[in-house]
């Protein structure tokens, strides 16, 4: 089993070293990890979210130790960045100076949208269903710039009662055959299960969705502490089962390869 989406404390809101998040893989029985720190973004607010640009080679340097030190286990480098519209080239230079082998791409915050709002603030003088298409416009401008490899936490924006898919499935179908058709795939993250949501990211029912649609999916678990890796996999990977034609894929120098989950 892999793990996605894993952070450690690099990104000042996790806590946990590199070897400590290793460590809980190995326990966890995980054949390949992805670490994917929140990206650099030079001068966009939420710094407590990312570290500096100038921190970056710590980052790859504690990969290169965990790599050695770790045998048992394949370590990928990843990083989560965000789209953010006018950090297109910022974004451009930087993904292709390092050797990524996965780039997420993570909405957590709109141009337009007041500076330093979150996209799960919402205002609440708007209809849900415009401020969610506001993300899956967002979404779908971060994906035709061609700089990411996958989408995470695809339904990040969604509000307890207030289902994605009853409101905008026309949204979450074009954001699909959009991700089909440029070749990225959509991250199945269980972070969601910890959250006020306390659902999967995306929902089942967008999962079935993409399913039928045949686009590429990851796993990740979105772990901000160690204890976090692999979160609630089990049970993802057992209503896994019963989709065998889901088409998870695993990353090697941003490069899809496909293979059997469950
Ligand atoms: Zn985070
Ligand atoms: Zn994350």
């Amino acid at each position: 089993m892999f793990d996605y989406h894993i952070h450690t404390r690099l990104c000042r809101h996790a806590t946990g070293s590199m070897e400590e998040y290793v460590e809980a893989a190995v326990k966890r029985g995980l054949n390949e990890i992805c670490f994917t720190p929140h990206s650099p973004m030079p001068g966009l607010y939420g710094t407590n979210l990312r570290m500096d640009l100038e921190e970056f080679d710590i980052y790859l340097n504690d990969i290169e130790r965990v790599k050695k030190q770790f045998k048992e286990i394949n370590i990928l480098t990843g990083i989560e960045a965000d789209y953010y519209a006018g950090y297109e080239d910022f974004l451009a230079g930087f993904l292709s100076g390092y050797p990524f082998d996965l780039v997420h791409m993570s909405i957590h915050f709109i141009r337009h949208w007041p500076e330093g709002q979150w996209v799960f603030n919402l205002d609440p003088a708007r209809p849900l269903h415009e401020i969610y298409r506001d993300y899956f416009n967002a979404l779908e401008e971060g994906i035709k710039t061609g700089l990411f490899d996958s989408v995470a936490h695809f339904d990040l924006i969604k509000q307890p009662g207030h289902p994605v898919l009853k409101s905008n499935i026309k949204d979450v179908e074009k954001i699909i055959d959009l991700c089909c058709r440029n070749g990225l795939s959509i991250e199945i993250n269980t972070g969601g299960l910890r959250k006020e949501i306390g659902e999967i990211f995306p929902s089942t029912d967008i999962i079935g969705l993409m399913i039928s649609k045949g686009v590429s999916m990851t796993l990740g678990s979105d772990a901000h502490t160690p204890s976090q890796v692999a979160f609630r996999f089990e049970e993802t990977a057992e209503w896994l089962k019963k989709y065998p034609e889901a088409k998870m894929v695993r990353y090697k120098k941003r490069k899809a390869y496909s293979y059997r989950y469950a």
